[in-house]
């Protein structure tokens, strides 16, 4: 039985089929698309349950066809998946509040592309989670994507934004760092721990006021204080 449809939206002839062999291995059915026409095109017609798009596409670029795909009632509802090579423009997509689902940085590995899909279609099953997470004087908007500290907004990258996210989803409980990398950087490899306390110094150090809610626990992790 097919997993879900996927269309994949790449301009480099390699990538794109490396993805669709290894998503196909894993039971999924795949569409492929090398440009946004195609892409918008293929996306009404085949109704793909989640869609890997490229941010580097030449003509119409990745950003345009995510919008495109938001504004059209058939394909509103398909969550994406940005595929960036670079930070900054990975903070340009969320800054422009474009609701992609998630994104992948280049080069990455086929696993993480595949625990993405599967998290974000999982996510699409379950019920609405709440779009504000607050926690004493921080509210974070997840759909907007921005982080309020006594009203004021708090610049974060996506990283942080997303281990932000991560602990106040899980307010009151103790995650540990393997937890934390898995969610926010979709992997846990060893050695990595110490991403996990640099990106937590980062954090504290832009929350202000509110940097005091996110406990150290130590030997352990991280905790959002309710
Ligand atoms: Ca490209």
């Amino acid at each position: 039985m097919s997993e879900a449809t996927v269309l994949i939206v790449e301009d480099e002839k390699d990538i794109r089929e490396l993805l669709a062999f290894s998503l196909e291995r894993e039971e999924f059915t795949v569409v492929q698309a090398d440009n946004g026409v195609t892409a918008l095109g293929l996306a009404k017609l085949k109704r793909p349950d989640i869609i890997l798009l490229d941010l580097m596409l030449p003509g119409m670029d990745g950003l345009s066809v995510c919008r495109q795909l938001q504004k059209e009632p058939e394909t509103a509802d398909i969550p994406i998946i940005m595929l960036t090579a670079k930070g900054e423009e990975v903070d340009r997509i969320v800054g422009l509040e474009l609701g992609a689902a998630d994104y992948i940085v280049k080069p990455f590995s086929l696993r993480e592309v595949s625990l993405r899909i599967r998290a974000v279609l999982k996510r699409g099953g379950a019920p609405a989670k709440p779009a504000v997470l607050r926690c004493g004087p921080i509210s974070c908007d997840v759909s907007s994507h921005t982080v309020l500290v006594d009203e004021t907004p708090v610049d974060l990258t996506v990283t942080e934004f997303r281990l932000l996210e991560d602990l106040l989803r899980n307010q009151g409980k103790v995650r540990n760092r393997e937890q934390i990398l898995t969610t926010v950087w979709g992997h846990s490899f060893e050695g990595y721990s110490r991403t996990v306390d640099t990106h937590v110094r980062r954090l504290r150090a832009k929350l202000g006021a509110g940097a005091e809610r996110i406990e150290t626990i130590r030997g352990i992790g991280y905790r959002a204080k309710g």
